[in-house]
């Protein structure tokens, strides 16, 4: 870094952390957004901002011990990390996974700062999340994991201190057993303590679709701004075949996109004809199968095991919705080489710092996951506020409101990354317009 103060803050999180490499990253890639700014905010480093941003505010790590059917009692480490307050109360999912660790979650945190900054609503930034790994688990194992890990964590959040959802491993089914087992602790039933509920106990419609269909907005926006299209006719690959994907792949084909590819963790499927996405979420979603499946049953289409593999297919839209890092120099490469115009990061973090530098370097505009998959957490909060009003607005009303959110966010990056000097770099432009309203939010409310 050219700054001498971005690079001590940076070497600082390196002498504190030394074995945290995704969290190392995403705050690199933050720091090295400032460099065109960071002269103007002396105070800044007065205030010490800068260290303060990238220090959680509270971590917290717990022992989560259930039984499993076979009567063994196991033990699995729970995690929370609620990172900045500043302009709202701590919100963000939980992952269950068994590469959850601390940074991890440190990083997951820490972008969701910023992404909910830049949502325009009144949210800080947390995540949580275990190593418990769901895949083969029982529904009764399920239910007295969540049931374990809530009894512990319940105690840190609530509607105006902490509002935890869903992320990988965790969907609306281990929602419910949280809600039901934190119901069962405190005697409140406190809707606004945990989002992506159920729609019979204080859910939203529009949720479970919303981070996949809000990826499509801002896409929608990126294509029309920076590309001078849309989605109709577009080939398009989304990777993964969890929530995510599953419904900002139903997004790209309402929006006249044809869905070639989707991947799960062992491998992928390439449909030339469109990919059936009533059979993905049959397999995925009500079998809770593997991917594979859909090469067995659908004529014309073929898997191939190894998920990062898909990149060899063309597309004019990337679209990666698993995990992070899942796209690096190579995927990279390969997706250029296939004529892609545009990128939009639905999972978080999924492509690593050198896969930005050659898609941009390829003149390929890169959506930042920060702000492209951010429908997810408005539309949480969109749920807070029909819990808080004891009322339920309708999918039209939702949808409209997200959209509108998802349009904001995009217009908010592009102007930031124009005032920057790097017009169309919407990483640094996402980064700048978010921290910039955060850091405001921290000198207004003194040394805290
Ligand atoms: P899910 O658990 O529903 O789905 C994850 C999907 O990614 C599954 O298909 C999974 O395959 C696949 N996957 C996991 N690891 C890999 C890997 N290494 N390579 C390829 N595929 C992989 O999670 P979500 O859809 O909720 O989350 C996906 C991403 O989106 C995450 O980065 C999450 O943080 C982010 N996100 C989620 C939001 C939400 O509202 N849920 C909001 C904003 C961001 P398999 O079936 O084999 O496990």
């Amino acid at each position: 870094m050219k700054n001498a103060y971005l690079q001590r803050v940076y070497d600082q999180v390196l002498a504190r952390d030394p074995d945290a490499p995704e969290f190392h990253q995403c705050i690199r890639e933050f720091l090295e957004s400032l460099e065109n700014i960071v002269d103007d905010h002396p105070e800044w480093e007065k205030n010490g901002i800068l260290e303060r941003f990238i220090e959680p505010d509270r971590t917290v790590t717990f022992r989560v011990t259930w039984v499993d059917d076979a009567g063994k009692v196991q033990v699995n480490r729970g995690y929370r990390v609620q990172y900045n307050s500043a302009i709202g109360p701590y919100k963000g999912g939980l992952r269950f996974h068994p590469s959850v660790n601390l940074s991890v979650i440190k990083f997951l945190g820490f972008e969701m700062n910023l992404k909910n900054g830049l949502t325009t609503l009144p949210l800080g930034g947390g995540k949580g999340g275990s190593d418990f790994d769901p895949k083969g688990k029982s529904e009764a194992e399920i239910m007295r994991f969540c049931q374990a890990f809530i009894t512990e964590l319940y105690r840190h959040i609530g509607q105006f201190t902490d509002i935890p959802a869903g992320d990988i491993g965790v969907g609306s089914r281990e929602i419910g057993y949280m809600f039901g087992q934190m119901k069962r602790i405190t005697n409140r039933f406190e809707a606004a303590t945990l989002t992506g509920k159920g729609l019979t106990y204080g859910g939203s419609l529009v949720r479970t679709e919303a981070t996949g269909y809000g990826i499509c907005y801002f896409t929608q926006e990126m294509l029309k701004k920076m590309c001078g299209t849309d989605f109709a006719g577009k080939t398009v690959i989304v990777t993964g075949s969890g929530n995510v994907a599953i419904f900002c792949a139903e997004k790209v084909m309402q929006l006249g996109g044809k869905v070639v590819a989707m991947s799960d963790s062992n491998g992928y499927v390439y449909d030339p004809a469109g990919i059936d996405l009533d059979l993905i979420k049959d397999i995925k979603l009500v079998r809770r199968a593997r991917i594979k499946e859909y090469a067995k049953e659908k004529d014309g289409a073929v898997y191939k095991e190894g998920c990062r593999n898909i990149w060899d297919i063309p597309c004019q839209i990337a679209l990666p919705c698993a995990t992070q890092n899942e796209v690096d120099a190579t995927e990279a490469k390969k997706i250029i080489a296939g004529g892609c115009i545009a990128l939009a990061e639905g999972a978080n973090m999924p492509c690593t710092i050198e896969a930005v530098e050659l898609l941009h370097a390829a003149g390929i505009p890169v959506g930042p996951a920060k702000a492209v998959n951010a429908g997810g957490v408005s539309t949480s909060a969109l749920e807070m506020s029909q819990n808080s009003i004891r009322m339920n607005w309708s999918f039209e009303e939702v949808d409209e409101k997200l959209h509108g959110i998802m349009k904001g966010i995009f217009e908010a990056a592009y102007d930031a990354s124009v005032a920057v000097g790097q017009p169309g770099n919407l990483v640094v432009g996402a980064n700048v317009a978010s921290f910039l309203k955060i850091a405001d939010a921290m000198v207004a409310q003194g040394i805290v």
